[in-house]
């Protein structure tokens, strides 16, 4: 006798400063329905809502039968342990247990994890797609710098949920102050934000350039202006290039990873923010033959623009939960 298994359906949702997404799937991974809704920052139980909203809005679309919701994964920028979030400070989130609260309330079992970790389940999905790779790094590079892990086919917590914080990695000893503190650190000198304000300091100090015309000077002026050939904006791209060749070289060295995945705000930019990349990883295999045989170029993979890794992770993250 032939009879038809109930459908099962998985949900993905990515939290970031200003927005939520969340999709639900069906078990072959097709999107069965997708949702947007601003975030709502003033405190946790307004945030809490608006991620409520966004899966009640794919749900409405699908409206899954009981049993039928297997489970949901949830990626959100801060430090996740045990289904709680910590020190997520643009959330007002500290000590707060997000997957109980929504479990509750949508009567599936809900995994939670950081969101940059997600991204690297997420980019790991797509580089699949292409190669067979047990150990791959996610560097993403935005507002802030940070890394996720796979390693033997599985994501890398460590100890803390934190493997792959190498943002706040000093490269530049004394350099300027991050918003952690220390001075130096990658995400100091290699952010959109880094790029941003080095430019505008020098613009301020009197270095002749295109940019000083810009009312505010974005990374995006920044990245602009390079393309035109301005000498400022080369030589901060160029740096920049240097900063991140070096941070993918740690990765490499460090986990020997077969694919480093390039992802965030920053790499999308523009034409030249690759080669500046490529040109700091040919000093780097240039002088060492260590370095050539670690280091070849198609092990540096840059992600398209369109694919939204952190929501893939959430949904991968969703289909592992037993
Ligand atoms: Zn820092």
């Amino acid at each position: 006798m032939k009879y038809r298994r109930s459908p099962q359906y998985f949900i993905g949702v990515d939290v970031g400063g200003t927005k939520i997404e969340a999709v639900v799937v069906n078990m072959g991974l097709t999107e069965a329905a997708h949702s947007r809704v601003p975030v709502e920052t003033e405190n946790a139980g307004r945030v809490t809502e608006s991620i409520a909203l966004a899966i009640q809005n794919v749900l409405d679309e699908v409206q899954p039968g009981p049993q039928e919701l297997c489970g949901i994964g949830l990626g959100i920028p801060g430090l996740v342990n045990d289904g709680k979030v910590h020190l997520a400070v643009n959330l007002n989130m500290d000590d707060y247990p997000l997957a109980a609260i929504l479990s509750k309330r949508f009567g599936a079992p809900v995994a939670l994890e950081n969101d940059v970790r997600l991204a690297a389940l997420g980019a790991y999905g797509y580089v699949q797609l292409q190669t067979q790779c047990q150990n791959m790094a996610y560097l993403s590079i935005g507002t802030g710098i940070s890394a996720g892990l796979i390693l033997n086919g599985q994501l890398y917590r460590g100890a803390n949920g934190m493997a792959g914080e190498i943002g706040h990695v000093i490269i530049q000893p004394g350099g300027p102050v991050c918003s952690c503190g220390a001075h130096g650190c990658l995400e100091s000198v290699a952010s959109g934000h880094a790029i941003a304000d080095t430019a505008r300091e020098a613009v301020a100090a009197g270095r002749v350039s295109s940019l000083s015309a810009c009312p505010l000077i974005t990374t995006q002026d920044v990245f602009e202006a390079a393309e035109k050939q301005d000498p400022l904006a080369l030589e901060i791209v160029g740096r920049v290039g240097r900063y991140l060749s070096q941070a993918i070289q740690w990765l490499v060295m460090g986990y020997d990873v077969e694919r480093v995945v390039l992802g965030g705000g920053v790499t999308h930019t523009a034409e030249v923010f690759m080669p500046a990349v490529q040109a700091g990883l040919e000093q780097i295999r240039s002088e060492s033959e260590l370095a050539e045989r670690m280091l070849p170029l198609e092990k540096v993979v840059l992600m398209p623009g369109d694919y939204n890794a952190g929501l893939w992770g959430a949904v991968r993250l969703a289909r592992t939960i037993k």
